[in-house]
This record gives structure tokens, sequence and C-alpha cells, in this order.
């Protein structure tokens, strides 16, 4: 028999008993190790002590891993490990008769094919559980809109070739396929191909054509969660080929990966790396900025335009440059609480990195007089410490001690923390780097709440009490 791949392939035993059909298995594929327990097994190739470190390892290192053991196991096994199904390779549980055979991970990787060839060793049918009919079909006659099936005709019989059983390699990118759960093997008898030119198809070889729209798309994935992640920004992130940010704001993201090449941001080097986006962009890749909250507030949109106006290289004016918001730490704070932007508002950052502290001291005064409340983004960082000290005595000359304010850091994230007080009481420890404050104006108002919190709102009405 063929081996499936060249890719090496761990078979488990951890009993005596098992090591006849894990050696007819090993015997099939000349890239397979016998892996047996110690002072349990004996004439296997490898010993080890350990089975869980043992296969998690092997796992990790991407090899394929066929345990004659019960499915149970090495799903709990291997559990902790499972973050990326686009690298994750194959994992089966085989009966320790050769009964069952049962593909449980790496459907990327081809584990039904796999799970075929050692199912035809014992002469049973593999358990296989996808159903790749109905996936194969939205997969393969409905691309993204920037790609086009060149010969529709064809996946008729492609389609029915792979419920048969084929294998199918892909030559090029398809990022929308990765989802599908192809049988995909290197040595394939059918292709996808995907390319920038005009090609003729065949039955065993559909064409996609791209069209290279130079895509920038600036996206916020709002503060964290992925519930308050736009379903435009989730689509624009799975079909891109590139993203591009700082490291936190890459990781809330990190669930949705699968092929999309990475571009981590240093800090401070922002318009730097909206060139870099602009440049990727106008070679042809579909790349998408990454930024926390909204895009446009406090954020890379604003650099990404700075960078297109003072650089106006010629190249970057066929980019379709595109802006997705996302909920802003503002928004999200006040959402927790009640409504204390229910009237008029306004954002202002307490860095002075971009501007001068001057300019901030005196916006705050005036938004004080003026009666706005106000979003305090940026309160403090590392390097900034006396700025939230400051910000709170100018307040101070025109608001009341008991203004209710609202601390809310890491919101959507792990460690959410909200805090309601009085604007007397802040102090600087109450805030970071991923805290937004919200100061409530003269209006703004506490109410209780049924669970012994708080609600604050801010009347729409001025004349309300
Ligand atoms: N574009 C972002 C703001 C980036 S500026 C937005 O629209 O939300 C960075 C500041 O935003 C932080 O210092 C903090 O004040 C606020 N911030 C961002 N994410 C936050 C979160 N998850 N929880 C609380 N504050 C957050």
């Amino acid at each position: 028999m063929a081996a499936l791949t060249s890719s090496p392939i761990a078979v488990m035993v951890l009993s005596q008993a098992s090591v006849p059909i894990a050696r007819e298995i090993v015997n099939a594929f000349p890239n397979a190790t016998l892996y047996g327990l110690e002072h349990r097994t004996h004439g296997v190739d490898r010993a080890f002590t350990q089975f869980g470190e043992t296969v998690r390892e092997l796992f990790s290192q991407g090899t394929a891993i066929v345990g004659i053991c019960a499915a149970g196991i090495l799903i709990r096994t291997i559990a902790p490990l499972l973050n990326n199904k686009w690298q994750e390779p194959p994992v089966l549980a085989i009966a320790e008769d050769g009964s069952a055979v049962v593909p449980l991970l790496g459907g990327l990787q081809g584990v039904n094919d796999l799970a075929r060839q050692i199912a035809a060793i014992f002469e049973v049918a593999p358990a296989i559980t996808t159903s790749g009919d109905i996936r194969f079909r939205t997969a393969l006659l409905s691309p993204p809109r920037e790609y086009r099936l060149l010969n529709p005709d064809d996946a008729k019989t492609f389609l029915a070739d792979l419920l048969a059983g084929a294998t199918v390699k892909i030559e090029g990118d398809a990022p929308w396929l990765v989802e599908s759960q192809l049988p995909i093997a290197p040595d394939a008898r059918l292709t996808i191909k995907i390319t920038e030119q005009s090609m003729t198809g065949r039955s065993d070889c559909l064409v996609y054509q791209r069209t290279p729209i130079k895509r920038l798309a600036i996206i916020g994935t709002g503060p964290g969660s992925a519930e308050w992640m736009s379903p435009q920004v989730n689509e624009v992130l799975r079909s891109a080929t590139d993203w591009i940010g700082y490291q936190t704001y890459l990781n809330l993201v990190e669930p949705l990966r699968t092929t999309q090449r990475l571009h981590v941001f240093d800090n401070r080097e922002e318009l730097e790396r909206a060139a870099l986006a602009l440049d990727l962009a106008a070679e042809g890749r579909s790349v998408v900025m990454v930024s926390s909250g909204d895009p446009g507030i406090y954020a890379m949109a604003a650099a990404v335009f700075e960078v297109l106006e003072r650089d106006n290289k010629p190249e970057w004016n066929a980019i379709d440059l595109q802006v997705c918001p996302g909920i802003s730490a503002m928004q999200a704070a006040a959402a927790q609480v009640g409504a204390p932007l229910g009237h008029d508002f306004c954002a202002i950052s307490l860095s002075d990195i971009l501007k001068p502290w001057e300019t901030i001291a005196d916006r705050i005064s005036a938004a004080a007089q003026a009666d706005f409340a106000i979003a305090f983004y940026n309160p403090v960082s590392k390097m900034r410490t006396w700025q939230l000290e400051k910000a709170k005595a100018l307040l101070l000359n025109a608001r009341s001690p008991d203004t209710p304010i609202v601390l809310a850091r890491n919101l959507g994230r792990p460690g959410q923390q909200i805090q309601v007080k009085a604007l007397g009481d802040l102090a600087i420890d109450d805030a970071d780097m991923r805290t937004v404050i919200l100061i409530g104006s003269s209006k703004t108002r506490i109410i209780d709440r049924a669970d012994g919190g708080v609600w604050v709102y801010t009347p729409r009405r001025y004349d309300a009490q």
C-alpha cells in the first residue's frame, strides 16, 4: 500500500494485545513508527513511559497519531492543544481488534484518507463523519466575490469524484476553502488552481481566477470578545491574505486565522506600518490592518490616511481602501452601566505623546465648563502617571466632586472590571492603560439596580431631574 503522505505517523499502543494490529498498520506505511508503553509491550520500535506527554509532543510536532485505544483517551489527551485546525495533524482511534477505524482530527491534513487506507487493511468501513457533499458543494460553487470559477461545467464531475473518495491538492491561495474540510493531499489526482490569469480547466482541475483587487481594510475588532465584533469585520478578516497590527490586537482575532500571514507591529512604528500595509495591498495582497475598538478612534485609520496624503505614491491609487467600524471602548463601557453618554459628550485622550499637555488641559477645562459627559482614553501608561491627577483637578474646577464616574478596565477581555464612583474619589491607581474612564455631566444620575448594583445614566431632556 502506498503511503498517504511522507509526514511521520506514530502508531501508539498501551498493551501487548494491540501490538499485532499496530504492526500491520506500521508495515503498510514506510513512514510509520510503533510506539509501545514500557513494561507493558515488547517488540515495538520505541518505548514510552508517559502516554499523555508523548502523544502531545508528537502531535505538536505535526506527527499523525494512530492510537490503538478508545477514542476518548485520545480526545482528552489532545484537547488542550486544539486551536488551529489548519495545522493539526491527523488523529485516529482504532479498535484493538481492527473492527473500527475512527478519524478524529486533521480533516484538513487528510485524516479521512488515512482512515480509508487503514480501514482497507482490516476490510472494514471507516467511520467518516464529515458531511462532504454539502460542505464541498458550497465551497466549490460559491467562492467569495473576488474569485471566479472559470469552468463551472466541470464542477459536477469534480464533486462526484471527491465524494467517491478522491483527494485534492490546492495550487495557490484559497482562503475560503480552509473551512471546507476538503480531503487535501499533496499527491492528489484532483487539482484546484487559483490563478490571476485566464486558464482552461478540466474535469480534474477546477480553475479559479482571482481578480487582484488591491484591498486594504482597516478594521476595528471591538473591545475584545467575539460577540462585539461586527459580521463585516469577521468576513473581511477571513477572506484576507495578510493581517497587520499590534500583537495584542492580533491575539484577539487569532482564533479566526487560517492561512493569513501576520505582520506584527512594534510600539510606536505606526506610520511605517501604515506605509507597509499600503505597499502590501499595492502588490495585490488583501491586507487587513487590525485595531481594537473602532479603527477611527485613537487608532490606525487616521495613520493610514496621514501616510497616504504625505507620501502620495502613485501605486497606491489603485487600492480599494475600506474602513470597517467597531465598538469603541467608551460605548462598551457605557453599555455595562446603563447610558452615561445618553446626552452630549466628547472623548479626550490623555496621552501627550502626539499632542502637548497644554492642549489636553485646555480641552478638559472647556469640556468641563461646557458640561459634556467625557470619555478619557489613554488615562495612564507606565511612562505617563501624573496626567490623570491633573485632569481630575481641572474637572473639579467646574464640576462637583459627587459627579458619577465609571472606570472600565479590560472590557470584553479576561479580567473585565467596572467600577462606579464619585469624581472626588478618583485615585490614580484606579486606572491603567487598559482602562477607559467616563465622567458624568452635571445631569448624570445613579439609580439602584435590582441586583444590588447601580445604573448610571445621563437624561436626554435638559430639564429632567
Ligand atoms: N480604538 C480604540 C482605542 C485605542 S486607544 C477604541 O476605539 O476603543 C487605547 C485606549 O483605549 C486605552 O488606553 C483605553 O483607554 C481604551 N481601551 C481600549 N480597549 C479597551 C478595553 N478593552 N477596555 C477598556 N479600555 C479600553
